[in-house]
């Protein structure tokens, strides 16, 4: 019996890993285009994280060496603290986030975790430590239970459902006849784009990382959904240390740090008034986006 269900349990974790990996590297899809070959070194020890703090530090990379992308970055997120990474489509945002998480070495600098290279700790680690909310969360072809439970799934119901309630989104499921045990994804009930972001929120909860990768909405929620999904996000990042990849500002304003890249290069840093009061780049793209927003709750009200 014992020769039997040992095979079998081995391969249970190895089914587990497996899908635990397909959905890291599907949820990683937009800051993920392909993935890397990073291997570890031998006998490369776990990243321990009693603090959270995330260092920069002359970072330098490039998908391929004739082109870099980030040259020469240096900022640090202290413990518990959110930067913002802002700036043009191509200046290397969504770059910065897939360094974070280990999905390639960096060039030439270094990237440290309470000041652990991220080359001398083995990725997978580095994935158990970092919470990543995707701008489009994959779900299981699963109940949303099962969908949530992924975070941890040896969490209790009791843990399930006040991770849902901490997401907004145990109201929304007690309402279907099937509660928990609706099934979702493509063969199921099709979820809205914010309320798929909330059982991914959900899910990040129940993981509950010290750090948090946010790779924020570019449009697809409607203005209120989208403060709504703040609401949320505000509230998980208390006590952690949040890097937020964000597309819009108008989700940035109360960050710790707001970095301003351009063409692969931080050419602004401060807090949001800080950066209104220098009236550079942050202040321009700040205008043209409030002005661009004001719009679209027009349109939205004639509704
Ligand atoms: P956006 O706001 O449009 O998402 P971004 O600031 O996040 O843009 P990145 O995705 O970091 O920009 O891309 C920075 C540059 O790196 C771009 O010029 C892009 O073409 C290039 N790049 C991104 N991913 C790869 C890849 N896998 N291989 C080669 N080049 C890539």
């Amino acid at each position: 019996m014992i020769q039997i269900t040992m095979p079998l349990n081995f391969l249970g974790t190895v089914y587990r890993e497996i899908r635990q990996a397909l959905i890291d590297m599907a949820e990683m899809f937009d800051l993920l285009e392909q993935p890397a070959e990073i291997e570890d070194k031998p006998g490369a020890g776990a990243l321990g994280v009693p603090r959270g703090e995330i260092a920069f530090d002359n970072v330098r990379f490039g998908y391929d060496a004739a082109r870099p992308i980030l040259k020469g970055i240096s900022f640090t997120a202290e413990a518990g603290k959110t930067v913002a990474i802002v700036g043009p489509s191509g200046s290397g945002k969504s770059t910065i986030g897939r360094l974070l998480f280990r999905f390639y070495d960096v060039d030439g600098g270094a990237l440290r975790i309470d000041g652990q290279d991220l080359r001398d700790v083995t990725q997978k680690s580095v994935h158990a430590q970092i919470g990543v909310v995707p701008q489009d969360t994959v779900l299981f072809n699963d109940t949303i239970y099962y969908n949530i439970a992924y975070g941890r799934p040896d969490a209790t119901r009791a843990e399930i459902e006040d991770a849902a309630r901490a997401a907004r989104i145990h109201e929304f499921v007690k309402s279907l006849p099937e509660g928990y045990e609706t099934a979702v994804g493509e063969r199921g009930l099709k979820l809205s784009g914010g309320e798929k972001q909330r059982v991914g929120i959900a899910r990040t909860l129940l993981k509950n990382p010290p750090i948090l990768l946010l790779d924020e909405a570019t449009s697809a929620l409607d203005t209120q959904t989208e403060r709504d999904i703040q609401v949320s996000l505000r509230e998980m990042s208390r006590g952690r240390t949040v890097l937020t990849i964000a597309h819009r500002l108008s989700t940035v304003a109360d960050a710790d740090l707001i970095i301003v890249l351009e063409a692969g290069v931080i050419v602004e840093r401060g807090t949001h008034e800080e950066l209104l009061a220098a009236r550079g780049r942050y202040h321009a793209m700040w205008h043209r986006q409030a002005a661009e927003r004001e719009k679209e709750e027009l349109v939205e009200s004639e509704i």
